[in-house]
């Protein structure tokens, strides 16, 4: 390595070391020494400094003792021509490079608590675009990901591209690699972040691409952030700095591109990126530092093109990672699954209570279907003005020598993610209440109806090879094919549903577990029992068994439900195990039949969320297809966003539309006697079993003495029509027991 780039890194670590004692100082004659310091909603203090060094800065007085570390990691001044090694000291250098700035950055928010949002999402119209430290909620959520595989690390981007769509550029080929994006300080008084913004692209924590801050010193969030997740998920204690930074330097695939001219200060912190394995590669020429095993291949690389920067980038890491070819003009990865399609950035959109939108996976004959073949039936996405709305059928043919019937519905629940997975296309819900919305930036990249076809018969092949042999789709988008395909799948989802009908959970051993719906909802688990099917209605327990034996090692594992802990509520010791691991803690316990005593997880996808009505004495429940008020206070899609993050959320729960007439359905709280609301089309399309079920508990019109919306939508006002109708809820025992 150069003299001269450890001596710029050295005399830059020196810099901040300074500049930073003083702005401690600083505080200290404005703040009283007891005041309170850290970063937001967080329980790991300065994350950096208490993962390396196990201090936990609470008071702005705590900050004296690792700023007494720091002075002491400065190594001495270079002096006389020795060559090597400067590594040892350079490094040392860096890491008081790095402690200062979190020290910096905290004492930023306690003399500027409002210059970092305090969000997931930017606010572009206030022109919030900084979010500074991650809190844990969303640490929780995005940390785990750098764990189980699903984001393979992160490129830390410092400065800024020579123009916005250099930025685009670099930071789309990230995102198609599923990395994280962490974007800090400035250059040519512009940042990527604002250059993205002006390309075009959506930032923030959904899109993987994280603006921290406009500051060489905001990057130490990026840090902190990977420390976190090797404390909470690699079981890393804090001051154990050896593992820590060994940890990192093998499971957290990140680095930094440098863009633009790189100074002391970025010196120093490329330099004390090093200690983390984490190499610096940059678009200027400065002095390069070659192998001496700290990172996997060379700790700076200069001079790299622009349109090699990633490429190499990656290579230098020495990362693998797939980039799965499938031909459409839009990015596609799970990078863009938590894209949004906002009003303003929406050009037409399918299903979502304006059109219907189906899905159905069926089987085929070999030599039925082409493979590949995708066919359009209808007018095309080009043919749509834009604001418009169109019906959709997907009708997806699979032929395959091992393929059943019987793996229909788990293909058919993998369109969800897989249509998620384009970029500027949004994918909501299931079976024939799907909702699809087009985004103005994929219609200009000239997205086509076509490319969900590509989309899926490329992915089907790739995920489902050992069943899947060909794939034809056929996309419906005329109202009256849409109907017929609609009625057909129906009937389907009817005789799917149907196949647990005479199944009872005492007479199986195994549940199964689903966790497909973690990467929205990261501590969400399903289990699923003959009784009760996962909540978007999808997956029932026959559906999880044969996913199983797809996917032995895929999202839906046999659950050994073990000795019965409360038979009343439904809780098992075997689930509950489960849980607790699949959850990473998050979760303890839960129960199946109960939605007022620790109620079974809730995601985003169920079909309908059934809350408490206490002046009723009774429940109501509402499906995502009806977007009026109900008596608990709350639409459909409040209550989805409420409960819909994962959470156990007792007085509330999310389940399918199928459960509610199945045997089990919240016998815990009384079971379907204390239903006493439920929207209209719901009664009308369940009336068939309703009435059935109302006659297996002795009360054949039970259908007619629930109320709906014509009756009213707040308690006050069903409660005479309960009484006049003799609702069982009303002499039942108080559904909260205390
Ligand atoms: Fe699986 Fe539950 Fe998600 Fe359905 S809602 S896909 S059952 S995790
Ligand atoms: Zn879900």
């Amino acid at each position: 390595m150069s003299k001269l780039v450890a001596f710029a890194a050295i005399q830059g670590a020196y810099n901040i070391v300074s500049q930073v004692e003083g702005e401690y100082k600083k505080a200290l004659d404005t703040f009283n020494a007891d005041t309170p310091v850290g970063f937001p909603n967080t329980a790991y203090f300065l994350p950096v400094i208490y993962s390396l060094l196990g201090l936990k800065i609470q008071k702005l007085e705590d900050m004296q003792k690792p700023l007494e570390v720091i002075r002491k990691l400065l190594p001495p001044h270079i002096k006389g021509m020795n060559h090597l090694p400067y590594l040892g000291p350079l490094l040392d250098a860096g890491m008081a490079a790095l402690f200062s700035f979190e020290i910096r950055e905290a004492l930023r928010y306690l003399n500027e608590p409002d210059f970092y949002l305090h969000a997931e999402e930017i606010d572009e119209e206030a022109g919030k675009i900084w979010l500074g430290a991650a809190d844990d909620t969303v640490f929780r959520k995005r940390g785990v990901e750098f764990v189980d595989g699903s984001a393979p690390g992160f490129a830390a981007i410092v400065g800024a591209a020579p123009d916005p769509e250099t930025a685009k550029m670099i930071v789309e080929e990230y995102q198609k690699r599923s990395l994280y994006i962490f974007l800090a300080a400035e250059h040519n008084h512009t940042t990527v972040a604002q250059q993205l913004l002006q390309a075009g692209v959506q930032i923030g924590w959904n899109t993987r691409i994280v603006p921290f801050g406009p500051y060489i010193s905001s990057a130490i969030f990026a840090l902190g952030f990977a420390n976190r997740a090797a404390m909470a998920f690699g079981g890393i204690q804090p001051g154990d700095y050896k593992r820590m930074l060994l940890y990192n330097k093998n499971r957290i695939f990140a680095f930094v591109n440098a863009l633009g001219e790189v100074g002391t200060d970025w010196g120093a912190a490329a330099a004390g990126c090093v200690n983390w394995g984490f190499p610096t590669i940059a678009d200027t020429d400065i002095p390069e530092v070659l192998p001496t095993g700290v990172c996997t291949y060379e700790h700076v690389v200069a001079n790299v093109a622009h349109a090699d920067m990633v490429q190499k980038s990656v290579e230098v890491r020495g990362l693998k990672v797939q980039v799965a070819t499938i031909d459409i003009p839009m990015a596609f990865g799970p990078a863009y699954e938590g894209e949004r399609v906002r009003g303003a950035d929406l050009y037409c959109q399918m299903g979502g209570g304006k059109t219907q939108c189906t899905e159905l996976v069926k089987m085929a004959e070999m030599n039925e279907i082409e493979d590949g073949k995708v066919v359009i039936v209808g007018p095309d996405v080009n043919e749509l003005k834009e604001g418009g709305s169109s019906a959709l059928g997907i009708y997806v043919q699979i032929a395959g020598r091992e393929f059943q019937t019987d793996f229909e519905p788990i293909i058919e629940r993998q369109i969800h993610h897989l249509v998620n997975y384009i970029q500027g296309i949004m994918h909501i819900g299931q079976r024939d209440i799907a909702w699809i919305r087009l985004s103005k930036a994929a219609v200009e990249k000239g997205f086509s109806l076509k490319h969900i076809g590509v989309v899926l018969h490329a992915k089907f092949h790739q995920d489902f090879q050992k069943i899947v042999d060909k794939v034809q789709v056929t996309l419906y988008t005329k109202k009256e094919d849409v109907d017929a395909l609609t009625k057909r799948a129906r009937a389907e989802y009817k005789t799917r549903d149907e196949r647990v009908e005479k199944m009872t959970d005492e007479s199986v051993e195994t549940y199964y577990s689903c966790t497909l719906c973690q990467s929205f909802a990261p501590n969400h688990v399903c289990t699923v029992s003959p009784e009760r099917t996962g909540l978007c209605g999808a997956y029932n327990w026959m559906d999880c068994k044969a996913s199983f034996e797809i996917n032995p090692t895929g999202p839906n594992q046999p659950i050994i439900k073990g000795d019965c802990l409360d038979p009343k509520l439904g809780q098992w010791k075997g689930v509950n195990e489960f849980v607790y691991k699949a959850s990473r803690g998050a979760v303890t316990h839960y129960n199946f039949y109960s939605m007022v005593h620790s109620p079974m997880t809730t995601c985003g996808c169920c079909e309908a969320i059934a809350a408490m009505l206490p002046s009723c004495n009774g429940v109501m429940t509402v499906n995502r297809d009806y977007s009026g008020e109900t008596p608990c206070g709350m639409k459909f899609t409040t209550l989805a966003g409420v409960m819909g993050g994962g959470a156990s959320s007792p007085g509330f729960v999310g389940h399918s539309k199928y459960n509610i007439t199945q045997g089990k359905f919240l016998v815990g709280d009384g079971g379907i006697k204390r239903m006493v609301w439920m929207p209209k089309m719901l009664k009308e399309e369940l009336r068939e079993r309703l009435i059935k079920r109302g006659k297996e508990i002795g009360i054949p019109d039970l259908i007619d003495r629930i109320a709906d919306e014509t009756v009213g939508t707040t308690e006050e006002e069903i409660l005479p029509f309960l009484k006049e109708k003799n609702h069982p809820a009303l002499s039942m025992e108080p559904i909260i027991t205390g």
